[in-house]
């Protein structure tokens, strides 16, 4: 059976008479609306005529890019060497960059649309597209002049720009001295990270002790870098007029303060059963003062559950019809469909992803599918975000982009609808391995994202007043960790150098790319409570979220299912979630361990 996607249904090859008009199209599109632009932000007659018919601009440049940069994204996806999907990837990303100019020029010319909202009311196709319009005014008031943005854009070229080029330099050259069997071995970081995940405990403390020590080398530069970054992310911050740089990350993120604040206090009262966990995990593999940093994703037990492709699909397909024939139809639709590239194979990149494509109202869904439970998660994942994108096919191609705090939800739900299912069919020392492995993830975006998002704002806090010095930044992350553990982990064992090659930090235009991550997985566990308290009702209200979400603030978007994310207990009812799972392990690990 060909277990490859089909890409016919964009276009037949890069050599496609299609291909090569839609190409062409594209050039005469982007000249058009350029001279469009110039001609019509000289004055404001006409207003409204000039609004809807920019918006007809963007929805077929949009439409027609998607189509084009797709078909070359998802070539090289699976043949990574490509030379003709290579070639068009990049010729297509600077085709739309000569558009910048042309953009912000309309952007300014729109904000200054004194009627706006009259204007909208007046006409179908604005009112369609009033968040559109909105968000681009909003965006406006934190824009400088087109000198100052020139300016800004082009010395990050060489400001955050280089420093991130220069960190990742270091970090991808950076070796680490380690003795294995009696000889002493360089070693490249990213494997000796991996050996976290060694099933013997000495290799596990030895990677760790030798990747601390291994730092001396590196950390000044490091320290250059990270000092760069979040002191430009200041200067520009304060320019444009944000009250700070969480500030422009939550009106990013179209999320309000509040939203924060309670989840982050629904977090802190969670920390004593992830900390209960983390000393059960302890306990089970022999320590008495807590879990050391480095046996956070020590095996515990280690079970093989196989499952083939046929077997991984029709077990999706089952789980999700209980929850709705919708999710379920698109499932099977996707499976039938050769919409998903199944198998690993030379050329191909690593993971797994989904891309929908709005102009033909299909997506594409890549996996490495290795015959493991594992594998079937990861394709009830992507069929979650497949699935998402099906409810976004009615809305405007400029009405789908939603902010990351919401991009995975649909996935992460998918997820648990499918965890929990293999829970009930596993015996007991499955569901102890399928248990650990999902708890350990939830310690990570709960307990050690809460870390980071303290560390990130000591760091832009102290940052204010100078530099930072390498045992500075190390004290900042050693406190974040302790006050986010507590005592789940073995206080003299934290990890005072996780600044050093999380990438998260080193984002000039994405600060704090933390807590989206704790909301999005609490958003699709609350939802899932949703779901369990009125099971024939929500999976239609559950659609309507989905369809919404590149339309309306995030409060809004989740008001579809009667949610308040302002609210505490909203995300209390999402750790308890979590936390059945915690009392689950404990008793079965009590049983199965003694
Ligand atoms: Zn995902």
């Amino acid at each position: 059976m060909d277990l490859s996607w089909s890409l016919k249904e964009l276009y037949d090859s890069f050599e496609d008479i299609q291909f090569k008009e839609d190409i062409k199209k594209l050039d005469e599109l982007i000249k058009k609306i350029k001279t469009w632009i110039d001609d019509s932000t000289v004055n404001r007659d006409n207003e409204k005529e000039k609004l809807e018919k920019y918006i007809k601009f963007v929805v077929e440049l949009t439409g027609l890019h998607e189509k084009l940069a797709t078909f070359s994204m998802l070539t090289l996806s699976v043949d990574s060497k490509h030379e003709l999907g290579n070639k068009f990837d990049a010729v297509l990303e600077q085709k739309m960059s000569t558009l910048a100019g042309a953009e912000a020029k309309m952007s300014l010319w729109i904000s200054e649309t004194k009627e706006l909202d009259t204007l909208i009311n007046d006409s179908d196709l604005l009112k369609e597209h009033a968040f559109y319009l909105k968000e681009i005014v909003r965006e406006q008031k934190y824009k400088l002049g087109e000198k100052e943005e020139d300016i800004i854009a082009r010395m990050q070229n060489t400001g955050s720009s280089a420093w991130v080029t220069y960190k990742n330099l270091l970090i991808a050259s950076h070796k680490v001295e380690i003795e294995i069997g009696g000889e002493v071995k360089e070693m490249p970081l990213t494997e000796v990270l991996n050996m976290a995940y060694d099933k013997d405990k000495e290799v596990r403390k030895k990677a760790y002790t030798a990747e601390i020590s291994s730092y001396k080398k590196i950390e000044e530069g490091i320290a250059a870098a990270l000092n760069a970054i979040k002191g430009e992310v200041l200067t520009i911050c304060e320019m444009r007029g944000y009250d700070s740089p969480l500030d422009m990350t939550l009106q990013n993120s179209r999320m309000d303060s509040k939203t924060l604040e309670v989840m982050l206090e629904a977090m802190k009262e969670s920390f004593p059963m992830f900390r209960k966990y983390l000393r059960k995990k302890a306990e089970m593999l022999g320590y008495k003062k807590g879990l050391p940093f480095y046996e956070l994703y020590a095996p515990i037990v280690k079970k093989e559950m196989p499952f083939s492709y046929e077997a991984g699909k029709a077990f999706v397909e089952k789980n999700f019809r209980a929850f709705s024939d919708d999710l379920a139809d698109f499932a099977r639709m996707a499976m039938d469909k050769h919409w998903i590239d199944v198998a690993p194979k030379e050329g191909k990149v690593g993971g797994a992803f989904c891309c929908g494509i709005h102009s033909i109202g299909e997506c594409r869904i890549m996996l490495n599918y290795g015959n493991n439970l594992s594998d079937v998660i990861t394709m009830a994942h992507e069929l979650g975000h497949g699935f998402h994108n099906e409810c976004l096919i009615g809305e405007s191609i400029l009405n789908i982009n939603y902010p990351m705090p919401l991009a995975e939800t649909a996935s992460t739900f998918c997820e648990t609808i499918v965890k929990k299912a293999s829970l009930k069919e596993a015996d007991e020392e499955e569901a102890l391995a399928i248990l650990e492995e999902e708890i350990s993830g939830c310690t990570q975006v709960i307990v050690d994202i809460y870390s980071r998002f303290i560390f990130e704002s000591e760091v832009f806090k102290l940052r204010k007043d100078g530099p930072l010095s390498v045992n500075e930044i190390n004290n900042i992350m050693l406190k974040a960790q302790q006050e986010a553990y507590g005592e789940g982990l073995d206080a003299e064992y934290l990890h005072p150098y996780m600044w050093t090659w999380k990438s998260h930090y080193y984002y000039a235009d994405a600060n704090f790319y933390n807590f989206p991550y704790a909301f999005g997985l609490l958003l699709a566990k609350g939802l899932y409570a949703q779901y369990e308290k009125d099971k024939d009702n929500f999976p239609k209200k559950y659609e309507k979220l989905l369809a919404v979400t590149g339309k309306k603030s995030i409060a809004d978007v989740v008001k579809e299912a009667g949610i308040d994310v302002n609210s505490t207990d909203f995300w209390r009812s999402s750790l308890r979630i979590i936390e059945e799972d915690i009392e689950r392990f404990i008793e079965l690990s009590d049983k199965i361990c003694h």
